[in-house]
C-alpha cells in the first residue's frame, strides 16, 4: 500500500486533480492530498487542479488553492489521479497527466480503466476517501485532513446508507470523529440543506417525472431553458436523482439534463437488480453497479427509448418482470 507513499519520495513537481464536475468524494479526496502532503513533503510543489467545486465544500482547508485554469504549461514529475475512472473524465488536467514522467490512479469505480503507470483501484471501497484514510499514515492526518476525507466517505455512501457501506467505513468514519471532525455541521451544511433554487428545482423534476417500464423505472428530465428560469446550472441537480430513486417499487431512477442543444448528461440509481453501470458503460460512460452516468445525445425521446431499452432488458433477466 505505502508503494504509493513511497512515490513520493524522490520527486520535486507533483500534480494532482480528479475528475470533472467535482463531487463530494472527488474534492474530499483531493483536499486531504493537497494538505497531506503540503504538511509532510515540505520539498514537493504541490499544484491541484480541479474544475470549479461547489461552493459547500469552499470551507475546507486550501480549497483556495485549486486551479480551474488548465492553459499552464509544466511537466510534472509525477500526476496523481483521484476519484476519477478514466483519462476523459480528467478534462482539461488530462494535458498534465499525458505529460508526466510518471502516474498513479487511486480510485474506486468499477468502470476504471487502469488508465495510470500505477493503477490502485479499491472496488469495495465505499469511496477514493476510504481508499486514501488506508494510504496515509494514521498519526498524520490532522483535522483538516480528517474533515476531507469524512466528507467524500458521506457523500458517496449518501450518509452510511448505500450499500457499498461497510464495517470499515464505519470504522474509518469514527477514527475520523475521534479526530473532532464536526459531523453533524458537515452533513447538514454539506449533504442535506439546500438552497431556495435547488429545491425549486428538485420539486420540478418530481413534478415532471414519468414512471415506465410498469412502474419499474422512473425517469424525469430537465432542459435547459428550465435551468435558466429558475437561474440554475448542473451543480444545483445534485441529489435529484437519489431522491427519485427512494419512489416506492421502482428499480431504476434516471434524471436526464439536458448540456447543450440535443445533448444530455444522464444519472442513474440503481435499488436491486439492475447494473446501471452496464448501461452507462454501453453509452460510454461509467460509474458504480448502483450509481453511474454517461452522456447522450438526441431528442430527449430517443435518449429515453435508448436508455430504457437497455435497463428493460436487464429486468426481463429478473424474474418478476414480463413487459408489456
Ligand atoms: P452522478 O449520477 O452522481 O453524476 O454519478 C454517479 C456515479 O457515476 C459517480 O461515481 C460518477 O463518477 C459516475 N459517472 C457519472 N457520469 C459519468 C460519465 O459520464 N462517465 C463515467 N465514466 N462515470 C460517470
Ligand atoms: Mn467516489
Amino acid at each position: 500500500m505505502n508503494n504509493i507513499l513511497s512515490e513520493l519520495q524522490n520527486i520535486e513537481t507533483l500534480a494532482i486533480s480528479g475528475h470533472i464536475k467535482p463531487d463530494g468524494d472527488c474534492v474530499g479526496a483531493l483536499l486531504s492530498m493537497y494538505n497531506y502532503i503540503v504538511n509532510n513533503y515540505k520539498n514537493i510543489t504541490v499544484d491541484l487542479f480541479l474544475e470549479p467545486i461547489p461552493k459547500i465544500f469552499c470551507n475546507l482547508k486550501n480549497s483556495d488553492k485549486i486551479i480551474s485554469d488548465f492553459t499552464m504549461e509544466k511537466e510534472y514529475d509525477l500526476f496523481i489521479s483521484l476519484d476519477c475512472g478514466d483519462e476523459d473524465r480528467l478534462g482539461g488536467a488530462v494535458k498534465y497527466f499525458k505529460s508526466a514522467k510518471k502516474t498513479i490512479n487511486i480510485d474506486h469505480h468499477i468502470s476504471n480503466t487502469n488508465f495510470a503507470n500505477i493503477n490502485h483501484v479499491i472496488l469495495e471501497s465505499s469511496s477514493t476517501c476510504e481508499v486514501l484514510y488506508d494510504i496515509y499514515e494514521e498519526d498524520k492526518i490532522d483535522l483538516d485532513i480528517a474533515t476531507a476525507l469524512y466528507i467524500g466517505i458521506v457523500h458517496d455512501t449518501g450518509v452510511f446508507k448505500h450499500t457499498n457501506t461497510t464495517q470499515k467505513t464505519m470504522n474509518i468514519a469514527g477514527n475520523l470523529i475521534s479526530l473532532g471532525v464536526n459531523f453533524s455541521k458537515i452533513i447538514d451544511e454539506t449533504f442535506y440543506q439546500k438552497t431556495y433554487i435547488q429545491n425549486q428545482i428538485l420539486g420540478r423534476c418530481l413534478l415532471e417525472s414519468m414512471l415506465v417500464l410498469n412502474g419499474k423505472c422512473i425517469v424525469s428530465t430537465i432542459k435547459r431553458k428550465d435551468l435558466e428560469f429558475y437561474g440554475a446550472n448542473l451543480t444545483d441537480l445534485s441529489g435529484i436523482t437519489d431522491q427519485l430513486r427512494v419512489t416506492s417499487g421502482i428499480e431504476v431512477a434516471v434524471l436526464i439534463s439536458e448540456t447543450n442543444f440535443q445533448e444530455y448528461k444522464v444519472s442513474m440509481r440503481s435499488n436491486n437488480k439492475i447494473d446501471v453501470n452496464k448501461v452507462a458503460k454501453y453509452f460510454g460512460g461509467g460509474g458504480h453497479i448502483k450509481a453511474a452516468g454517461c452522456n447522450m445525445k438526441g431528442t430527449t425521446y430517443d435518449v429515453i427509448n435508448n436508455l430504457t431499452k437497455h435497463i428493460e432488458a436487464q429486468l426481463i433477466d429478473t424474474d418478476e418482470y414480463t413487459g408489456e
